[in-house]
């Protein structure tokens, strides 16, 4: 068992830690900003993602820490300065935000905040001079998602999407076998993400106004990227089914949604992704044999068996790996694993797929400009 940190730090003592040094003083030459050992990061909405996920993370991080919060809830300003050190000057609220432009402190903005609220957060630290991470999905709509990567070019600076597993050893696993066709060409490729929702009519993951939509948003976005990097090629076609049993519950947001993938390769794709059904699996039937992740999309522990054998990697947390690896592309020039057109190219798959479902499952052609076609696998 070898954990990637640790197989990194093996790295960088040997001949690819020489590779990776001699990025330093040229990202170092690029920015004043970047010579920082740690970035500071600004959590902005102190929800039940940022309080038990990534602030806990970023006690752990090697590349960033927590040095400032944005809320909306002023009782919450008390428990987090005394929780996690931060000074009053470094506090902000929705309405005081931009004035974090001239904060040296913060380098990085994470937005955690309803679905709705992301395209406007996400503009606004961007044009504070911020680096940004948006967490999924990364709007409301394509047009949204434009906005945010527009106003990130225009600033010079960089955009992540909040996108964890690509910063874990399972699915960097899944990328490996695809890239390295282990099991020869992949043929089925199958992918289902939902939960139970339980009996909460009042949460905004059921407002439309404030998610976008429902399970497909929500969870249909972890078996979107299953497919694609589970394949590392983008879709084709999509067509799609929606299901209803508990109308009197999901009032305004989909409850259950299957889809169909096209891929140029002649690979065949399935999706499953509910707020009423329990699943969380990857699998691909290749050439050779197969490969599978169950649980694909929890926070921890993933789990994956092949025909070969079981996968067996150390459980770090998937926040602080992604953190870590945003913080280092804006420091260092690694690659940004999971950038803002990766979010947009999602979106553009969850408004096909509505579109599907409103035309009676019509097959809706996918047609991603150049620039777009990020398999993930990069
Ligand atoms: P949450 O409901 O626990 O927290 C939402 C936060 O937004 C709260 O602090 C709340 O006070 C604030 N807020 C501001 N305006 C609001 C409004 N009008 N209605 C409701 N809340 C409002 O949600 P969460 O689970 O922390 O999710 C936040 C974001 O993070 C969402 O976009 C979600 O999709 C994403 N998320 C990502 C992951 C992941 O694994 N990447 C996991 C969970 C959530």
């Amino acid at each position: 068992m070898i954990s990637r940190r640790t197989f990194n730090s093996k790295i960088t003592k040997g001949a690819g830690g020489l590779a990776l040094a001699s990025n330093l003083p040229f990202a170092c030459a690029m920015d004043g900003q970047q010579k920082k050992k740690k970035l500071g990061m600004a959590l902005v909405g102190l929800g039940s993602y940022s309080t038990y996920q990534l602030a806990p993370a970023l006690l752990d991080t090697e590349h960033c820490y927590l040095a400032g919060i944005v809320t909306g809830t002023p009782e919450k300003e008390k428990v987090w300065s005394s929780k996690y050190n931060i000074t009053e000057e470094h506090i902000y609220n929705y309405d005081n935000f931009d004035s974090i432009k001239n904060d040296p402190a913060i380098d990085i903005v994470y937005v955690v905040l309803p679905n709705s609220m992301h395209a406007d957060f996400c503009i606004r630290a961007a044009q504070a001079g911020k680096h940004v991470v948006c967490e999924k999905p990364m709007a409301m709509n394509v047009e949204e998602c434009d906005a945010i990567i527009d106003a990130c070019k225009k600033a010079n600076v960089k955009l992540g999407m909040g996108y964890r597993l690509h910063s874990e050893p399972y699915t960097q696993e899944i990328k490996r076998f695809v890239k390295e066709k282990t099991f020869g060409d992949i043929r089925y490729i199958a992918a289902d993400a939902g939960y139970y929702s339980g009996s909460n009519p009042g949460q905004w993951r059921l407002n439309k106004k404030l998610s976008g939509g429902g399970a497909l948003v929500n969870m249909g976005v972890y078996a979107i990227q299953s497919v694609i990097y589970g394949t590392g090629e983008n879709p084709v076609s999509v067509s799609a089914q929606e299901f209803s049993t508990r109308p009197e519950y999901f009032k305004d947001t989909d409850e259950t949604i299957t889809a169909q993938f096209e891929f140029a390769s002649g690979v065949v794709g399935n999706i499953m992704t509910s707020h009423n059904i329990g699943a969380n699996r990857l699998f691909a039937s290749c050439e050779r044999g197969w490969f599978e992740l169950d649980p694909a999309s929890t926070y921890i522990p993933l789990a994956g068996r092949t025909s070969q054998g079981v996968l067996n990697f150390e459980q770090e947390s998937q926040q602080k790996l992604q953190m870590d690896d945003f913080a280092s592309h804006i420091l260092y020039g690694t690659p940004n694993l999971a950038p803002g057109e990766m979010g947009k190219r999602d979106m553009m798959i969850v408004e096909a797929i509505y579109r599907s479902i409103t035309e009676n499952g019509k097959k809706q052609l996918l047609n991603f400009e150049s620039g777009y076609g990020f398999a993930g696998n990069e």
